[in-house]
């Protein structure tokens, strides 16, 4: 437990050893000062849990030290005690509780009077200094709760990322891209722009597992992925890892001739990686085949529609020979 200090103000040096033997506590500090000037600048100094203050001093009396201390925002808060002779006239006990005195004692001091009164002071100080401790543990605690809360918003924000992601090829994944194209569909029918959509299929990838193993089939997945992602220009547009050796893009405001351009740039794209193929009936590498489908989103269709026509378009690009894009209509 710190010591609580209490000043004692008197000009009487005999007054003074009084005070202080009355004071006589190894849990008190007693700091003296025979002046008001030295007890104003003692306040400066320390932090006291009382002042007993002498009303008749020379120069600056008791009030005067009082006022001023009450008029600094440091020293406002302290407990005063006035202590002072008898008097005859309360008038002047009402100007000590009005210059800022919270009570009085009166000489000759009466030990008991004298201690009681100083300890309730005493006991309050502590108390004060209990709930300041108690106010810094908990600030403490606040800026920690706020630091984990940062730190759980940060958790679940990657986990919201991981949570739309596919694992092996980092692409977003298929439950996500759901939910892509229904807010793509409903901002392409209120834009009145059409909507297009890719399903990309690797050509005989079942083959390329049986001969290159299931960890080399794993790396062309994300060489392909890798492409199909570079091969996209506009920020709209989002590939999606669809589910085993099939890939899906969404290109909003596309119709579709620009949905083949598109197509044909990745189809031509992930032909040139050159990933060697042997047991392909198509070609020595890796290939593509693409599905495109492209609609002008109406309020009573869906996007189901355009599934729709992506995978048979798909199935015609693998019936006419693979490594082609086609639309339900031509390859
Ligand atoms: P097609 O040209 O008609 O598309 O023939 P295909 O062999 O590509 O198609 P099929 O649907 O018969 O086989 C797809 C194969 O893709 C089956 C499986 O071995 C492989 N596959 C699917 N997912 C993964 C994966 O995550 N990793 C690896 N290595 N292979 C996968
Ligand atoms: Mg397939
Ligand atoms: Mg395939």
């Amino acid at each position: 437990m710190t010591k609580a200090k209490i000043l004692i103000v008197d000009d009487r040096p005999e007054n003074l050893l009084t005070l202080e033997s009355l004071l006589d506590n190894p849990d008190v500090d007693v700091i003296r000062a025979n002046s008001g000037g030295e007890a104003l600048a003692k306040t400066l100094d320390h932090d006291f849990a009382l002042v007993l203050l002498d009303v008749q001093m020379p120069d600056m009396d008791g009030y005067e030290v009082a006022e001023l201390m009450r008029g600094n925002k440091n020293t406002r808060n302290i407990p005063i005690i006035f202590v002072t002779a008898k008097v005859d006239n309360m008038n002047q006990v009402f100007r000590g509780y009005e210059s800022g005195a919270v009570d009085y004692l009166f000489k000759p001091l009466d030990a008991k009077v004298f201690q009681s009164k100083v300890g309730i002071f005493l006991d309050l100080f502590r108390q004060k200094a209990q709930l300041e401790q108690k106010t810094r543990e908990l600030d403490a605690k606040v800026v920690e709760l706020e630091e984990l809360q940062q730190i759980l918003e940060e958790t679940n924000e990657q986990l919201r990322l991981l949570s739309a992601m596919d694992g092996l090829t980092g692409l977003l994944n298929r439950r996500r891209f759901d939910e892509i194209l229904q807010e793509e569909w409903q901002r392409c029918l209120r834009d009145g722009c059409p909507l297009s959509l890719l399903l990309v299929d690797i050509d005989h990838f079942k083959a390329y597992n049986d001969s290159y193993g299931h960890l080399m089939g794993d790396n062309c997945l994300k060489k392909v992925s890798g492409m199909l992602a570079n091969s996209l220009q506009r920020h709209v547009d989002k590939v999606a890892r669809y589910g085993g050796e099939e890939f899906t893009i969404v290109l909003p405001s596309t119709d579709e001739e620009g949905a083949m351009q598109v197509a044909e740039r990745m189809r031509a794209n992930v032909e040139e990686l050159g990933i060697e193929h042997c047991d392909s009936d198509t070609c020595g590498n890796v290939t593509i085949s693409v599905g495109v489908g492209s609609v002008m989103p109406k309020a009573d269709g869906s996007s189901h529609n355009l599934l729709d026509q992506a995978d048979k378009a798909l199935y015609k690009a693998k019936k006419e020979g693979r490594n082609r894009c086609c639309t339900i209509r031509h390859c």
